[in-house]
Formats: structure tokens, sequence, C-alpha cells
């Protein structure tokens, strides 16, 4: 049964006993309708409450200023917004290019400058299509399997001539991912107050799940200035939370998107969260037109990836999966009760005590383990480990001493192999204790 094992798993993740009751009686009647969740309209009044009670537990959690941000649901996963960060960045970059060309070719005409018979629509275009060519560039952090997948998506879509990868920390770490190189060695593109002509976006990856590598925090070269307001040269940040969302507090405004998968730390597969600036989305904004992106040999998206069209209908253009939803609702109130006015920051802290209970004991016997990453990066929601210097033999051995405690989920990703702990909200504190325990007792053992 469910309450002898303890599961470790990378996402899928385990979710809150509770909520999963719950969910098994409203999938059969919802509301006391005599109708289960995945039947009813998702343009319900049902649906809209769901979905209003989960972004105000969302804004409650992550302090999100609701006139300056707007909260999205959509499907295709993180790796679906891999692609639509790309999308959005590049059309917004050639709107203001757009607009400021347009501005430039007309005063100019006003002004003698240029011949009033020009064809300005004709010459914006050809200016864009040096500034595409010479300009266009999208900086990627890569410090781990997922911000590496996000880049490559990105070179796919738009060729990799326009991918800055800014930083690959697995150059100065022998060819493997656990470290995050110091911010003095990024090669992010200049700013315009720099010289350069600055980057669409900048990515990364907050918490790499595979690689147990986490941000400590913002990082202090991409945070904008005062004076970056008046001439709109700050970095637009763009982050994948996906395997950190809702863990600790984080300040909302130093990012233009955060975006996470459900299915971790939040709740089942089937949706993704994005938070977005509305200063990057229509009305506010100007985005281009597919007609323009085609000229320019850009990728117009596809519809259920468009924000802008997914904000418009309030995460409801097409069949949103309201179940989903629901889930993901229930976990965040639970967490807004059970912190009250600490909100997030009561769940910060207890997942930096969790981890830190695990790397103890780990740390304890470094004959026997090894933590992959570097100290200054280790991952609170991921622990990833050796045991037994690499050796396949004893990593099975771990393996299935663990399971033979009902400590489960624990095998790394099949990519770099090892050994994961995923220590995400819903892993209780017991469940710790219970791995701490057996890493005690299998190195003494050893
Ligand atoms: N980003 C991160 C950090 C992830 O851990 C994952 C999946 N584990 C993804 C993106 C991809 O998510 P999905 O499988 O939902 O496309």
């Amino acid at each position: 049964p469910r309450s002898d094992v303890h599961y470790f798993g990378a996402g899928p993740a385990p979710l809150p006993t509770n909520v999963l009751e719950e969910a098994s009686n409203v999938l059969l009647n919802y509301n006391d309708r005599g109708v289960g969740i995945c039947e009813i309209s998702h343009r319900s009044a049902d649906a809209t409450a769901i979905l209003d009670n989960a972004k105000a537990a969302l804004v409650t959690l992550y302090n999100i200023p609701t006139d300056e941000y707007e909260i999205l649901f959509l499907q295709g996963g993180g790796s679906g917004e891999f692609s639509a960060v790309v999308y959005h960045l590049v059309s917004y970059w050639v709107a203001k290019r757009q607009a400021i060309a347009t501005e430039e070719l007309r005063l100019a005409v006003a002004d003698g400058k240029a011949d009033t018979g020009v064809d300005v629509n004709k010459m914006v275009i050809e200016r864009l299509k040096r500034e595409v060519h010479d300009e266009l560039k999208l900086d990627y952090l890569v410090t781990g399997s997922w911000s590496l997948k996000a880049s490559q998506e990105a070179a796919r879509l738009v060729g990799a001539e326009h991918v800055n990868i800014a930083v690959d920390s697995r150059v100065a770490n022998d060819g493997k991912f656990g470290k995050i190189p110091s911010e003095e060695t990024w090669n992010v593109v200049k700013r315009k107050r720099e010289g350069g002509p600055g980057s669409a976006m900048v990515y990364l990856c907050d918490n790499e799940t595979v690689d147990g590598v986490e941000f400590p925090g913002f990082p202090k070269s991409l945070e904008s200035y005062p004076e970056d307001a008046v001439d709109d040269d700050a970095p637009l940040v763009v982050a994948d939370m996906s395997s950190n969302f809702i863990s600790r507090p984080i300040d909302v405004r130093k990012y233009a998107v955060i975006f996470g998968g459900a299915q971790k730390n939040v709740g089942n597969a089937g949706i993704t969260i994005v938070i977005v600036r509305k200063s990057l989305l229509p009305p506010v904004a100007k985005m281009a037109s597919p007609e323009l992106l085609r000229e320019l040999g850009l990728p117009v998206g596809p519809i259920v990836l468009d924000w802008p069209t997914i904000a418009k209908n309030n995460s409801l253009y097409n069949t949103l999966p309201i179940f989903d939803v629901w889930v993901a609702g229930r976990v965040m109130a639970g967490l807004v009760q059970s912190h009250g006015s600490k909100g997030i920051a009561g769940q910060g802290e207890i997942a930096t005590q969790k981890a830190a209970l695990v790397y103890g004991a780990l740390d304890k016997y470094p004959a026997v383990y090894r933590v992959v990453p570097d100290q200054s990066v280790r991952s609170r929601m991921n622990i990833c480990f050796r045991v037994g210097g690499e050796s396949a033999e004893k990593e099975k051995e771990f393996l299935q001493g663990a399971e033979q405690r009902g400590l489960t989920g624990l095998k790394g990703h099949r990519s770099v192999g090892g050994i994961r702990a995923s220590n995400y909200n819903a892993v209780s504190m017991e469940a710790v204790q219970k791995l701490v325990q057996y890493l005690q007792d299998y190195a003494q053992a050893s």
C-alpha cells in the first residue's frame, strides 16, 4: 500500500495524499453535480472557478503583482515552452525593431533626409532583414541537460546562428554538468549601454533536474538598473522552473517569463504554468505579424503555444484539462493554508532543511558516497550522487536495499546514471528521515 512506500521520483513525482483522495471523489462527482470533473465543460462556471482559485493560490505563494504579470495555463509540457519562448520573444523583438525602423524612416522622410517617393514599408523590411541577420541573438545559459535541450530547440527553430551559448558549464568541468561558472565568465550578448545590440532574451533553467544543479539565486549580472526603465535595456530573463516551482521565494519582477511543467512540485503531467510580464503581451506590446515573420525567414508558432492568444482567452482558447488545473490548485491552496503569512518562504525553509539532512548524510561517508554537483550549486530538489565509486554493481545493490525499505524512485536519469533522490514539496520529513537512516546503515555496512 501507499503508506508503506516513500517515493523519491523526479517527475512525475509524489503528490499530497489528501489531494489524491479528494481527486478520486471529484472524478466521480464534482461539486455534487452528479458529473465528474473530467466530464464538465472547460467553459462552465465550475471550471472558471477552478482556474481562478489556482491562479489566486499562485499569486499568494509567489506574491505576483497581478497588474504587471499574467498567469497562463498551457499544454505541451515544459518542452512545449522551450519552443513557445522562442516564438514569443523573437516576435516581440521583431515588432520592436519594426516600430523603431518605421519611426526613424518616417522622420527621415519628413526631414527631407530621404526621398519622399520611397516605400517606407519596403525599406523597413530591408532594414529588418539586415538586423535579424546581424543582431538577433538568444542567450542561453547551459548549466544542465534541460537548458541544453532548450537551446537545441531554439537552434532548430531559428538557426544556430541566432543562439548564443553564453555559458556551457561542461567546458570547465571535464565535459560534465555540475558547476555554474562565475558570472564574469559568461558571454551574454552586450546590452546597448555596453555598446552591443542586446539579446532577445536570456534563458536559464533554475533547477536542472537531471544533473542536480540549482541556481543559488537570481544572477547579479542579469539584474536591471534603475535607468533601464528609460532606455529599455534590461535583459529579458526567461526561467524554466519546472523542477523547483513554488519551492522558495523569488522576486517575480526580476523575470520576464517563468514557466514550469506541473508534474513535479505542483500537480500531475498535463499542464504547464507560465508567468509572463504583461508588457511583453498585447495590448501593451505589439507582436510581429505572421506575414512579416515569414518575410524575414523566422518561424510562426502554432496557435496553441501562442501566449497572446492564450492570455486573451483566459487560458481557454482550446480545451484545457481542468482536472489538471484542479489538482495544481488544491496543491497550491494546501501550501497557502499550511504556511499562512509565510507563504512559500515556509516551504522554502522545509526544502532546505530536508536537503541538508540528505547531503549531510552523504558528506559524512565520502568513502561510500560522492555528491555529483559542486557544493555551491547543489539542488535542494534533486539530490544526485554516486555510490561505491560509480560501480554499477554497488549502485544496483544500493537501489535494491532501498526498495526493501520501501524507498523507491531513486534511480538516476538514464542519461547520467547514479542515484537521484528528488526532494519535492510533497516528500515528507518522515520520508527524508527514512532515507537518511538508510544512507547511514548502508554506509556503515559497506
Ligand atoms: N524542464 C525541466 C527542468 C524538466 O525537469 C523537464 C522534465 N523533467 C522539462 C523541462 C521537460 O518537461 P516535459 O517533459 O513536461 O516536456
